[in-house]
Protein backbone atom coordinates (compact mmCIF):
# COMPACT_ATOMS: atom_id res chain seq x y z
CA UNK A 1 0.00 0.00 0.00
CA UNK A 2 2.77 2.21 0.64
CA UNK A 3 4.04 1.63 -2.57
CA UNK A 4 4.02 4.09 -5.89
CA UNK A 5 3.14 1.65 -8.40
CA UNK A 6 0.13 1.05 -6.20
CA UNK A 7 -0.43 5.41 -5.65
CA UNK A 8 1.61 7.45 -8.25
CA UNK A 9 0.66 10.48 -6.67
CA UNK A 10 2.69 12.11 -3.58
CA UNK A 11 0.65 11.50 -0.34
CA UNK A 12 0.15 14.82 1.75
CA UNK A 13 0.56 14.45 5.31
CA UNK A 14 -1.63 17.23 7.07
CA UNK A 15 -0.21 18.44 10.51
CA UNK A 16 -3.03 20.77 11.84
CA UNK A 17 -3.00 22.62 8.61
CA UNK A 18 0.82 21.99 8.13
CA UNK A 19 0.83 19.97 4.84
CA UNK A 20 3.82 18.12 4.86
CA UNK A 21 5.01 16.74 1.50
CA UNK A 22 3.68 19.66 -1.27
CA UNK A 23 6.51 20.85 -2.39
CA UNK A 24 7.96 23.59 0.39
CA UNK A 25 9.65 22.01 3.12
CA UNK A 26 8.51 21.28 6.52
CA UNK A 27 11.48 21.81 9.62
CA UNK A 28 10.83 20.33 12.73
CA UNK A 29 12.83 21.26 15.61
CA UNK A 30 13.21 21.29 19.34
CA UNK A 31 14.89 19.84 21.74
CA UNK A 32 16.02 15.68 22.26
CA UNK A 33 14.11 15.50 25.55
CA UNK A 34 11.80 17.78 27.56
CA UNK A 35 13.34 18.51 30.85
CA UNK A 36 11.69 21.06 32.15
CA UNK A 37 8.19 23.83 30.50
CA UNK A 38 10.45 26.47 30.67
CA UNK A 39 13.19 24.81 28.29
CA UNK A 40 10.92 23.76 25.94
CA UNK A 41 8.95 27.33 25.98
CA UNK A 42 12.18 28.55 25.42
CA UNK A 43 13.02 26.62 22.07
CA UNK A 44 9.26 27.06 21.04
CA UNK A 45 9.45 30.70 21.14
CA UNK A 46 12.68 30.78 18.74
CA UNK A 47 10.35 27.88 16.35
CA UNK A 48 7.30 30.67 16.37
CA UNK A 49 9.91 33.54 15.56
CA UNK A 50 10.55 31.73 12.60
CA UNK A 51 7.27 31.72 11.37
CA UNK A 52 7.35 27.84 11.94
CA UNK A 53 4.87 25.22 13.30
CA UNK A 54 6.52 22.23 14.78
CA UNK A 55 7.95 21.44 17.48
CA UNK A 56 9.62 18.04 18.27
CA UNK A 57 10.58 16.81 22.38
CA UNK A 58 11.40 13.25 23.59
CA UNK A 59 9.26 12.42 26.72
CA UNK A 60 9.71 8.82 26.37
CA UNK A 61 13.80 8.59 25.70
CA UNK A 62 14.89 4.91 24.46
CA UNK A 63 18.41 5.58 26.33
CA UNK A 64 21.20 2.89 24.98
CA UNK A 65 22.40 2.94 28.79
CA UNK A 66 19.34 1.97 31.42
CA UNK A 67 21.46 4.22 33.77
CA UNK A 68 20.43 7.75 31.67
CA UNK A 69 18.05 9.70 31.92
CA UNK A 70 14.72 8.00 30.58
CA UNK A 71 12.59 11.27 29.92
CA UNK A 72 9.60 12.36 31.78
CA UNK A 73 6.63 10.43 30.93
CA UNK A 74 3.30 11.48 30.93
CA UNK A 75 4.67 14.63 32.81
CA UNK A 76 6.81 15.31 29.57
CA UNK A 77 3.97 15.05 27.05
CA UNK A 78 1.65 17.53 29.45
CA UNK A 79 4.63 20.07 29.39
CA UNK A 80 5.05 19.60 25.34
CA UNK A 81 0.84 20.16 25.09
CA UNK A 82 1.33 23.02 27.20
CA UNK A 83 3.75 24.51 25.54
CA UNK A 84 2.16 23.71 22.26
CA UNK A 85 -1.05 25.64 23.24
CA UNK A 86 0.44 28.63 24.57
CA UNK A 87 2.60 29.27 20.95
CA UNK A 88 0.22 27.49 18.96
CA UNK A 89 2.57 24.82 17.61
CA UNK A 90 2.46 21.04 16.52
CA UNK A 91 4.24 18.40 19.10
CA UNK A 92 5.87 15.32 17.25
CA UNK A 93 7.43 13.11 20.25
CA UNK A 94 8.36 9.68 20.56
CA UNK A 95 6.11 7.08 21.87
CA UNK A 96 7.83 3.41 22.63
CA UNK A 97 4.90 1.64 23.97
CA UNK A 98 1.75 0.71 22.27
CA UNK A 99 -0.08 0.63 25.39
CA UNK A 100 0.54 4.11 25.54
CA UNK A 101 -0.65 5.37 22.31
CA UNK A 102 -3.97 5.94 22.37
CA UNK A 103 -3.24 8.30 25.93
CA UNK A 104 -1.00 10.42 23.36
CA UNK A 105 -2.80 11.10 21.00
CA UNK A 106 -4.69 13.06 23.99
CA UNK A 107 -1.45 14.78 23.78
CA UNK A 108 0.54 15.49 20.82
CA UNK A 109 0.05 15.70 17.02
CA UNK A 110 2.47 13.47 15.59
CA UNK A 111 3.26 10.79 16.95
CA UNK A 112 7.43 9.11 16.39
CA UNK A 113 8.62 5.56 16.13
CA UNK A 114 11.81 5.91 17.13
CA UNK A 115 15.30 3.83 15.39
CA UNK A 116 15.09 1.48 18.30
CA UNK A 117 11.72 0.36 17.11
CA UNK A 118 11.25 0.73 13.94
CA UNK A 119 10.51 -3.27 14.03
CA UNK A 120 8.07 -3.14 17.07
CA UNK A 121 5.60 -4.64 15.27
CA UNK A 122 2.94 -4.43 17.77
CA UNK A 123 3.83 -0.68 18.47
CA UNK A 124 3.40 0.12 14.56
CA UNK A 125 0.33 -2.28 14.64
CA UNK A 126 -1.05 0.59 17.40
CA UNK A 127 0.38 3.83 15.53
CA UNK A 128 -1.71 2.03 12.47
CA UNK A 129 -4.84 1.89 14.13
CA UNK A 130 -5.06 5.65 15.58
CA UNK A 131 -6.01 8.57 13.52
CA UNK A 132 -2.66 10.45 14.12
CA UNK A 133 0.27 11.30 11.42
CA UNK A 134 3.33 9.03 12.33
CA UNK A 135 6.80 9.97 11.69
CA UNK A 136 8.64 6.56 11.46
CA UNK A 137 12.58 6.66 11.20
CA UNK A 138 14.90 4.12 10.14
CA UNK A 139 16.13 1.25 12.08
CA UNK A 140 20.11 1.55 12.94
CA UNK A 141 20.87 -0.87 10.92
CA UNK A 142 17.35 -1.73 8.84
CA UNK A 143 17.94 -1.82 4.75
CA UNK A 144 15.21 0.19 2.77
CA UNK A 145 13.28 -2.84 1.85
CA UNK A 146 13.00 -3.29 5.72
CA UNK A 147 12.15 0.55 6.37
CA UNK A 148 9.34 0.02 3.82
CA UNK A 149 7.93 -3.15 5.09
CA UNK A 150 7.64 -1.08 8.82
CA UNK A 151 5.26 1.62 7.23
CA UNK A 152 3.82 -0.95 5.64
CA UNK A 153 2.40 -2.07 8.85
CA UNK A 154 1.04 1.17 10.04
CA UNK A 155 -0.66 1.93 6.02
CA UNK A 156 -2.06 -1.70 6.29
CA UNK A 157 -4.05 -1.17 9.46
CA UNK A 158 -5.85 1.92 8.11
CA UNK A 159 -3.42 5.07 8.82
CA UNK A 160 -2.04 6.44 5.54
CA UNK A 161 -0.40 9.92 7.55
CA UNK A 162 3.35 8.50 7.62
CA UNK A 163 6.31 10.31 7.34
CA UNK A 164 9.44 8.60 6.64
CA UNK A 165 12.51 9.59 8.44
CA UNK A 166 16.49 8.57 7.18
CA UNK A 167 18.06 9.12 10.04
CA UNK A 168 21.72 7.62 9.75
CA UNK A 169 22.73 3.63 9.89
CA UNK A 170 25.70 2.09 11.89
CA UNK A 171 28.79 1.27 9.67
CA UNK A 172 32.50 1.04 9.98
CA UNK A 173 32.41 4.76 9.86
CA UNK A 174 33.19 6.54 13.01
CA UNK A 175 33.73 10.19 11.89
CA UNK A 176 29.82 10.35 12.22
CA UNK A 177 27.50 9.42 14.91
CA UNK A 178 25.67 7.26 11.91
CA UNK A 179 26.10 7.52 8.25
CA UNK A 180 23.59 9.40 6.41
CA UNK A 181 22.79 7.30 3.83
CA UNK A 182 21.50 10.35 1.49
CA UNK A 183 20.32 8.49 -1.26
CA UNK A 184 18.01 6.73 0.45
CA UNK A 185 15.99 9.72 -0.09
CA UNK A 186 15.51 9.11 -3.50
CA UNK A 187 14.98 5.84 -3.16
CA UNK A 188 12.21 6.02 -0.73
CA UNK A 189 10.61 9.21 -2.84
CA UNK A 190 10.39 6.55 -5.97
CA UNK A 191 9.28 3.78 -3.89
CA UNK A 192 6.83 5.19 -2.12
CA UNK A 193 4.38 7.93 -2.24
CA UNK A 194 4.90 8.86 1.13
CA UNK A 195 7.13 11.67 2.58
CA UNK A 196 10.51 11.73 3.44
CA UNK A 197 12.38 13.96 5.97
CA UNK A 198 16.22 14.26 7.18
CA UNK A 199 17.06 13.88 10.67
CA UNK A 200 20.40 16.21 10.33
CA UNK A 201 21.16 15.40 14.24
CA UNK A 202 21.25 11.62 14.76
CA UNK A 203 22.72 11.15 11.59
CA UNK A 204 25.82 12.64 11.79
CA UNK A 205 25.84 13.19 15.86
CA UNK A 206 27.85 16.63 14.54
CA UNK A 207 26.58 20.57 15.32
CA UNK A 208 29.20 21.21 12.32
CA UNK A 209 27.89 19.15 9.88
CA UNK A 210 24.28 19.96 10.71
CA UNK A 211 24.07 23.18 7.91
CA UNK A 212 25.53 20.76 5.03
CA UNK A 213 23.93 18.33 5.58
CA UNK A 214 20.80 20.20 5.55
CA UNK A 215 21.50 21.26 2.53
CA UNK A 216 22.07 18.22 0.71
CA UNK A 217 18.87 16.91 2.46
CA UNK A 218 16.57 19.14 0.59
CA UNK A 219 18.89 19.24 -2.40
CA UNK A 220 18.42 15.70 -3.27
CA UNK A 221 14.74 15.98 -2.27
CA UNK A 222 13.82 15.54 1.39
CA UNK A 223 9.84 16.67 2.20
CA UNK A 224 11.61 18.38 5.87
CA UNK A 225 14.42 18.19 8.23
CA UNK A 226 14.56 17.61 11.88
CA UNK A 227 17.11 18.79 13.63
CA UNK A 228 17.69 19.25 17.86
CA UNK A 229 17.90 22.98 19.84
CA UNK A 230 18.37 23.18 23.39
CA UNK A 231 18.41 26.66 24.88
CA UNK A 232 21.63 25.38 27.06
CA UNK A 233 23.25 22.06 25.19
CA UNK A 234 26.04 21.84 27.45
CA UNK A 235 23.58 20.93 30.41
CA UNK A 236 21.07 18.85 28.57
CA UNK A 237 20.18 15.26 29.34
CA UNK A 238 20.71 13.82 26.37
CA UNK A 239 22.63 14.71 23.05
CA UNK A 240 24.62 17.35 24.87
CA UNK A 241 27.37 17.39 22.05
CA UNK A 242 25.31 17.87 19.14
CA UNK A 243 22.08 19.85 20.01
CA UNK A 244 22.46 23.17 18.48
CA UNK A 245 22.15 26.36 21.31
CA UNK A 246 19.43 29.35 20.12
CA UNK A 247 21.87 31.45 18.49
CA UNK A 248 23.47 28.44 16.55
CA UNK A 249 19.51 27.67 15.53
CA UNK A 250 18.78 30.73 13.88
CA UNK A 251 22.09 31.08 12.04
CA UNK A 252 21.34 27.10 10.86
CA UNK A 253 17.68 28.23 9.39
CA UNK A 254 18.80 31.45 7.94
CA UNK A 255 21.85 29.66 6.02
CA UNK A 256 19.13 26.61 4.95
CA UNK A 257 16.66 28.98 4.31
CA UNK A 258 18.95 30.33 1.50
CA UNK A 259 19.33 27.11 -0.34
CA UNK A 260 15.68 25.83 -0.37
CA UNK A 261 15.40 24.39 -4.05
CA UNK A 262 12.82 26.91 -6.04
CA UNK A 263 10.16 25.02 -7.66
CA UNK A 264 8.91 25.76 -10.85
C1 LIG B 1 14.95 11.11 18.58
O1 LIG B 1 14.62 11.63 17.50
O2 LIG B 1 14.65 11.62 19.67
C2 LIG B 1 15.71 9.85 18.59
C3 LIG B 1 15.93 9.19 19.72
O3 LIG B 1 16.17 9.49 17.38
P1 LIG B 1 16.46 8.02 16.80
O4 LIG B 1 15.29 7.16 17.17
O5 LIG B 1 16.56 8.27 15.33
O6 LIG B 1 17.75 7.56 17.41
MN1 LIG C 1 18.47 13.17 20.53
Amino acid sequence: LVSRKKKPEDTIVNIRGEKVGNGSPTFVFGPCAVESYEQVAAVAEAIKNKGLKLIRGGAFKPRTSPYDFQGLGLEGLKILKRVADEYDLAVVSEIVNPADIEVACDYIDVIQIGARNMQNFELLKAAGSVKKPVLLKRGLAATIEEFINAAEYIISRGNDQIILCERGIRTYERATRNTLDISAVPILKQETHLPVFVDVTHSTGRRDLLIPTAKAALAIGADGVMAEVHPDPAVALSDSAQQMNLQQFDEFYQEVLQTIPVKA
